[in-house]
């Protein structure tokens, strides 16, 4: 691993597999880039199908001793990972700055947020309860059970390559599962880092395994973990394309599913809101991660009476962003993950331009700064038929319609086949329980553009989804009830 200057500690070119680090069998890895700067940070094993059988095998051996420890005793594994995490937040932000491009504090934002899933299940795993019901009929008891699905597979995308993983593998191993993680190409390296700090932390062989490959391997990996009868279930956050393929995958042997796919976040602005709080709020989920994330507001939908103001205050807090190496302190706009996200960001930028839209600021690659820059973008004079309108943007591109009424506001947001998360500002109270009420989304920020927290249930309607994460929903996914009836009694 070339890490140049800098001093990281838990960097693994290798993957973890009951128990122990090992290449690939093929002997092959694949080159992981800096999105930054274009440099090779190193190689990761490029795993293929044999790799994932014998981690699933490994998971497979490993689940029923884990089933088996006490709730309490897997919540204080759970607790000592995520103590080292904090411990080493510091190196495992560089890493992820490194390989991901997000500035700094927001790596560092990130582990926050991504331990706290780890601190959340640590304490969830005790009140994994069953139910004792009333029986309809005497001489009977009738109880249901919780228990561990099994070998749980985790597929994580790269926007949140910390968090991801640790929301999906506190809530399986919490359970009482095991799992295999197959991480995103792009950042395998935090991945491997915390898988690292897990098996320090005293979580037993097997339990938690990763394959890293590159994306020509991830397809017949993707297919393994759906299909091997091994695994009972499937976590999957990424595009809702692979996501459907996923999904019918997890048909044949009809496995449990979590699929936390794209959305097509609205954020509404109404007359009465304060606009300078929903332009702070705009700011914070357009472009944190330059919009690359699944809930980022993706179409801003103003109403008329303060269309212009909110439009000019964003544009001038947008005029003032530091775009540049994530690594340079004042820098909050890093770049893009890699080509084929600049090159969709610049096509959707072209074909509204080519139909009709306004730039009011950007528009353009920041060619002078790196190959995957993009200067944030600022549109209005927005149509339904262009694909800002309709296509998930993840880029740091903002889109502005003007609506008069509501009704209108409430139709164009829900105008759409995903439901991730929405945004409102209003202080009206009235229309905010009844926009609350008819979005058609799995989450709402109302006055709040930054929702996200291990407390709460994360997941999506619509094409956006099946299952909730983070939660004590979070643990539902992984555990199957069981019901009892004792007779003759
Ligand atoms: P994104 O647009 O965020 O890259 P993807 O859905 O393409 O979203 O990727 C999310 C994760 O799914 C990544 O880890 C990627 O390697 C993986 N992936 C991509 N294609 C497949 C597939 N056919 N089967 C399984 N995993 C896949």
């Amino acid at each position: 691993v070339n890490s140049g200057k800098m001093s990281i500690s838990f960097l693994h070119n290798k993957c973890f597999i009951n128990g122990s680090w090992v290449d690939a069998k093929s002997g092959k890895t694949f080159e992981v880039n800096n999105p930054a700067t274009g440099e090779v940070i190193g190689v990761a094993p490029d795993m293929d199908v044999e790799d994932a059988r014998a981690a699933i095998n490994a998971a497979s051996d490993a689940f029923p001793a884990w089933a088996k420890t006490p709730a309490k005793e897997r919540g204080v594994m759970l607790r000592k990972w995520y103590d080292l995490m904090v411990l080493n937040a510091d190196e495992i932000a560089k890493i992820l700055t490194w390989e991901a491009g997000k500035p700094l504090s927001e790596s560092k934002g990130e582990i926050t947020y991504g331990n706290s899933f780890i601190d959340w299940f640590a304490e969830e795993a005790r009140r994994i309860n069953g139910e004792v019901l009333q029986s309809p009929v005497r001489n009977r008891e009738m109880i249901l059970l919780k228990q561990p699905i099994g070998v749980a597979a985790l597929i994580t995308p790269w926007n949140f390559p910390h968090a991801m993983i640790t929301r999906k593998a506190g809530a399986a191993l919490a359970a009482g599962c095991t799992c295999v993680i197959r991480p995103a190409e792009d950042t395998p390296f935090t991945a491997l880092a915390l898988v690292d700090l897990a098996d320090k932390a005293g979580i037993p062989k097997g339990v938690i395994n990763i394959v890293t490959s590159g994306r020509p391997n991830a397809a017949p990996i993707g297919k393994e973990l759906c299909e091997n009868p091994l695994v009972a279930g499937l976590s999957f956050t990424g595009s809702t394309e692979v996501g459907k393929r996923l999904y019918k995958q997890c048909a044949t042997g009809v496995k449990r599913v979590g699929l936390e796919l794209g959305g097509n976040a609205p954020f509404v602005v109404f007359n009465s809101a304060d606009i300078n709080k929903a332009v702070d709020g705009a700011v914070a989920s357009k472009f944190r991660n330059c919009g690359q994330t699944c809930i980022s507001a993706n179409r801003f939908i103003i109403q008329d009476g303060v269309f212009d103001e909110f439009v000019e205050k964003l544009r001038d807090r947008m005029s003032k962003f530091k775009i540049g190496n994530g690594m340079d302190s004042d820098v909050n706009q890093g770049p893009l993950i890699n080509a084929a996200q600049v090159n969709k960001v610049e096509s959707i930028v072209k074909d509204a331009v080519d139909k009709g839209a306004k730039v009011l600021h950007g528009g353009e690659r920041a060619s002078n700064i790196g190959q995957l820059f993009y200067v944030p973008t600022l549109l209005v004079d927005i149509k339904p038929n262009m694909a800002c309108y309709t296509e998930e943007i993840f880029g740091p591109v903002a889109v502005c319609l003007k609506f008069k009424t509501e009704e209108e506001a409430v139709a164009i947001s829900n105008g759409t086949s995903r439901g991730l998360a929405g945004y409102f500002y209003s202080n009206d109270l009235n229309q905010a329980w009844r926009v609350a009420r008819n979005l058609e989304v799995g989450m709402i920020g109302i006055n709040e553009g930054l929702i996200s927290a291990a407390e709460a249930a994360f997941g999506g309607v619509k094409e956006s989804g099946i299952g909730r994460e983070g939660s004590s929903h979070g643990i539902e996914e992984f555990v199957y009830i069981k019901y009892l009836c004792f007779g003759g009694i």
